[in-house]
């Protein structure tokens, strides 16, 4: 077994309120030990740690890959554009063009000191065997360990949101009631056949299910789903409550209930199931979260650029929701930076009119989410530098200029640090970033191939483009006027 000391380190103490100095043994794939500095142990490769931090790797709660050769497709969108945009920004591919966008959003959540990723990738119009098996290879290029979670429905957005179609003018209202996602059983059997044959599990690289938003599924389909997670035993996370207008259309669809109460009475919130966003859960809704023992990816990158709002994460917290932190994709908030994704989590909880400073997230806090919360949400024992953890860690120049002076670990890290200083990167106790180089791959090869692979798509893509920029604006206007029933005052008041 490789035996490795990095000695002259700070580390960063589990509660991430200090970073003493201290040596770090890593033995095989786990930390063996945390140890005074300078103490001598035989039979160790020494590696000089001087003027580095080292933090646990950051683990982000969710992702979407697809977005690695989408980002900056967008503007001025709100969720309803960003769905309606989605059939350019996911379609058109080829296999190749599946691993080389999973590729781009692995080396830049490695490059940014990530080291294990929730992604919900979708393929238009279902998931397939290669095109999973393709994805996990390129996560086992670059070295993430990663939930590859295929975001699925079995109706379209335009059938998934109460009165859209019928809100449409001609001639758009034709062509998005014709329009179909593909059957529920060739979802269903292309997972269930992935995972029977799955390899990958070993490289840390795992399958889950992700039934994208709880409108977008039929009941039998979100059974499905359920069953499907049950028997293969998979994680599964979805998108609920992440804009208002999907609040209010859960309360049409199902009759009162709310989004969350309605996936639940279907029996898919459990340890298992993860809501991404959950802008808009009610006190209700977390409760039962919490009940059941499931999590939430917090992404307020995504929920700020689509103008979604801010989830109650304090409130999550307090009502004993596991809570991790997430930047979500890169065709929804154009970056993999999960330093941004802390700072904006500690910024927006203290942007709601009633909170107090207990209500306000801690920079100790708020990386504790961003590594022990956001592992528990992807069923990982990490992020913790803690002897018998596994060895999944990040090393930061403190030479850098966002640590000089070096003054306080954790607010420096949510305050100030932006991913620039980080410089090595640890996955399982083998290196995957050294000198800030990927080492897995070409980057310069990936970026060459990312700009080919993007002119292709853009004149492959062209006239779905097209056609989403003129109905757009029809889709907003529906959507905001649905969204203006809902408001979660009105709702809290209904709960008490
Ligand atoms: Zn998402």
């Amino acid at each position: 077994m490789v035996r490795l000391l990095l000695t002259g380190a700070r580390v960063l103490a589990p509660d991430a309120l200090s970073a003493p100095h201290a040596d770090l043994l890593i033995e095989g794939d786990s930390i063996a030990a945390v140890l005074p500095p300078g103490t001598v142990v035989d039979s160790a490769r020494p590696f000089d740690a001087s003027d580095r931090l080292i933090i646990p790797g950051l683990v982000n709660g969710h992702t979407h890959s697809h977005g690695g050769l989408g980002k900056g497709s967008g503007d001025k969108w709100d969720l309803a554009a960003l769905l309606t945009h989605g059939g350019w920004i996911g379609g058109g591919r080829v296999l190749q063009d599946k691993w080389l966008s999973t590729a781009l959003n692995a080396v830049e959540n490695l490059k940014k000191g990530c080291t294990a990723v929730y992604d919900l990738p979708v393929e238009i119009p279902a998931p397939t065997v290669d095109g999973l098996d393709a994805m996990a290879e390129a996560y086992a290029a670059v070295g993430l360990r990663a939930v590859l979670a295929p975001m699925v429905a079995d109706l379209t957005f335009f059938q998934a949101t109460p009165g859209l179609i019928e809100a449409l003018p001609e001639p758009f209202r034709t062509r998005a009631e014709a329009m179909r996602a593909a059957p529920a059983q060739t979802t269903i059997d292309a997972i269930a056949t992935a995972s029977r044959g799955w390899s990958h599990a070993g490289r840390g690289i795992v399958l889950g299910c992700a039934p994208t938003i709880p409108l977008h599924g039929t009941d039998a389909f979100l059974r499905a789903c359920r069953k499907l997670a049950l028997d293969h035993d998979l994680l599964m996370q979805s998108h609920v409550g992440e804009a208002r207008y999907q609040m209010a259309g859960g309360e049409i669809r199902y009759e009162g209930a709310t989004l969350l109460e309605h996936m639940d009475r279907l029996g898919l919130v459990g340890p298992w199931f993860s809501v991404a966003h959950g802008v808009w859960l009610t006190e209700s809704d977390l409760a039962l979260l919490a009940e059941r023992g499931a999590g939430l990816s917090h992404n307020p990158g995504a929920n700020m650029r689509l103008a979604s709002g801010i989830a109650p994460v304090r409130r999550a917290i307090r009502a004993g929701v596991t809570v991790g932190i997430g930047t979500d994709g890169s065709s929804s908030s154009d970056n993999q930076n999960m330093f941004e994704a802390m700072r904006l989590s500690a910024f927006a909880s203290r942007l709601w009119e009633d909170a107090e400073e207990e209500d306000w997230l801690g920079t100790a806090e708020t990386m504790r989410l961003a590594t022990q919360g956001s592992s528990k949400l992807l069923g990982l024992a990490g992020g913790t530098i803690k002897a018998g953890k596994p060895a999944d860690i990040a090393l930061l120049d403190l030479t850098h200029v966002n640590w000089a002076p070096f003054n306080d670990a954790a607010n420096q890290l949510v305050w100030t640090e932006d991913g620039s200083a980080v410089i090595d990167v640890m996955v399982g106790g083998a290196w995957k970033l050294r000198d800030r180089r990927v080492l897995g791959l070409d980057e310069v090869k990936l970026a060459r191939d990312a700009n080919a692979a993007a002119e292709r798509l853009r004149s492959v893509n062209a006239e779905t483009r097209a056609w989403a920029q003129e109905i757009a604006p029809h889709v907003a206007c529906h959507c905001r006027v649905l969204a203006r029933g809902w408001t979660r005052s009105k709702r809290l008041l209904r709960a008490e």
